[in-house]
């Protein structure tokens, strides 16, 4: 048997360390993660840590830096990598109640852009990773934490960076980052999704092609109709064809056995394609858009363009779409379903394309997530999750590390912490950290060291 920390006190460090890192304010764009880099090298060397020994800085760009640091096992087992980003969004200060970059403690919150997403959550795995060490839990595995940059504008000069150039220092069997395990209220359940799959990333240029001419002499082969008839096919037909994938049917199944009736009957229905087509026509507002983007390749347009002077007919008209795909489905496949809806007559080309990623949800580690999480709230209902956009796991896995979306934490009832996230008031209760702490924690030292 192994000590157990502190709770109260490795709470208190994470908040003041937590604080320390909202102040180091490292807003992408335009991306400057120094601050924050430096104020968790500082922590690390109060701690005993060394430079080059122990952790190294990887700068990507200027002022763009990563840091990777490493305790080491006695290697019968590959590493446990966890990894948060630093970099935040951007704020609008004028809509804050607090400063945004203040780092304040108020009624037991701790205040300010990244509160959460993620030097909350990174504030943990610090804190977990600095425990371990103080402890000297014998390790099969190495533990590895990155501080990594670049998250919220593309990955570049964060985990990209570090797959393609430093690959040797984040290579992990598995990894935790964010997204996952914390309290979500649907009615009177409260759900701990653990984030297993995301979607790929298809942005489309679509084309229309006409026939030019002078404004005073219309006719039908005009882009602009030609483009605006497309878009409306897609908006007419309300989604693309349902697609049931391994990952949105563990999450159904394990949903019901967790449920007590009439749930488990309703959520079995759930896993039949007829049925989710026969909802996303009945359902409307948010159930819909969720139920659509967990069983389908969605289909956003967002820019459109077309001519540039009043009295001309355009020969093109064109608009964007930003589509994401579901697991299993590959751009071509995506490609098709579109011209199906729309017929032919317009061109799509790529314009930034990004593959997605599955991790399985039988491994040791996920059903360690799973039972832990339970742990956390023994009512809560947990299960696998598909997240609709993309964080760094995609990347990831590009390296052939199996990825978990995992940072657990119990959410006070009322408490708005999902549209906290890249909003205004970001905050995160201490209660949250003081419940999440001894999960990470004993996430890690069953899983490094088997003890
Ligand atoms: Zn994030």
């Amino acid at each position: 048997m192994y000590a157990i920390p502190n709770w109260q006190q490795a709470t208190q460090e994470t908040v003041d360390h937590l604080s320390r890192l909202i102040r180091a304010e490292s807003v992408n764009p335009p991306g400057n993660e120094l601050p924050a880099i430096l104020a968790i090298k500082e922590i690390l060397e109060q701690e005993g840590l060394r430079s080059s020994d122990d952790f190294v800085i990887l700068e990507s760009a200027p002022q763009r830096v990563n840091l990777v640091a490493r305790l080491r096992g006695d290697g019968s087992e590959r590493p446990l990598l966890l990894s948060g980003h630093v970099d935040v969004v951007p704020v609008e200060r004028d809509k804050w109640s607090r400063d945004p970059f203040g780092g304040e403690v108020v009624n037991g919150e701790v205040w300010g852009r990244g509160a959460m997403d993620m030097k909350g959550f990174l504030s943990m795995y610090l804190q977990v990773f600095l425990q371990v060490r103080r402890m000297q839990l014998p390790l099969k595995r190495d533990l590895i934490l990155a501080a990594i940059a670049d998250e919220e504008a593309g990955f570049e000069h964060g985990s990209i960076f570090l797959v393609r150039n430093h690959r040797d220092l984040i290579d992990a069997e598995y990894g935790l980052t964010e997204g996952g395990a914390f309290t979500v209220p649907m009615g009177k359940l409260r759900i701990y999704p653990i984030q297993v799959a995301e979607k790929g990333v298809s942005w489309l240029k679509m084309t229309a092609k006409g026939k030019p001419g002078h404004g005073s002499l219309p006719h039908a082969e005009n882009a602009v109709f030609l483009l605006a008839r497309a878009l409306e096919r897609i908006r007419r037909v309300g989604h693309l064809p349902v697609h049931i994938t391994p990952t949105y049917l563990a999450m159904v199944s394990k949903a019901a056995r967790q449920t007590k009736f009439p749930l488990p009957l309703l959520l079995r229905g759930l896993s039949l394609p007829w049925v989710v087509k026969l909802l996303l026509r009945v359902l409307r507002g948010q159930p819909k858009t969720l139920l659509m983007a967990l069983t389908t390749n969605t289909c956003t347009p967002t820019v459109l363009k077309a001519g540039g002077k009043t009295n001309v007919i355009p020969a093109e008209a064109f608009a964007h779409l930003d589509c994401r795909r579901l697991p299993g489905q590959s751009p071509a496949d995506l490609t098709k379903e579109i011209l199906a809806v729309t017929g032919e007559g317009i061109e799509l080309e790529p314009i930034a394309t990004s593959p997605g990623a599955a991790f399985p949800t039988d491994s040791p580690l996920y059903r360690l997530l799973e039972q832990e999480t339970h742990r956390l709230d023994p009512e809560g209902i947990v299960i696998p999750m598909m997240m609709p956009g993309a964080t760094d796991a995609c990347v990831y896995r590009e390296a052939g590390i199996t990825m978990y979306g995992f940072t657990p934490g119990r959410v006070p009832e009322g408490f708005p912490l999902l549209s906290l996230a890249h909003g205004h008031d970001e905050r995160l209760p201490i209660s949250f950290i003081e419940s999440g702490l001894p999960i990470l924690w004993e996430v890690v030292r069953k899983f490094c060291s088997g003890a």
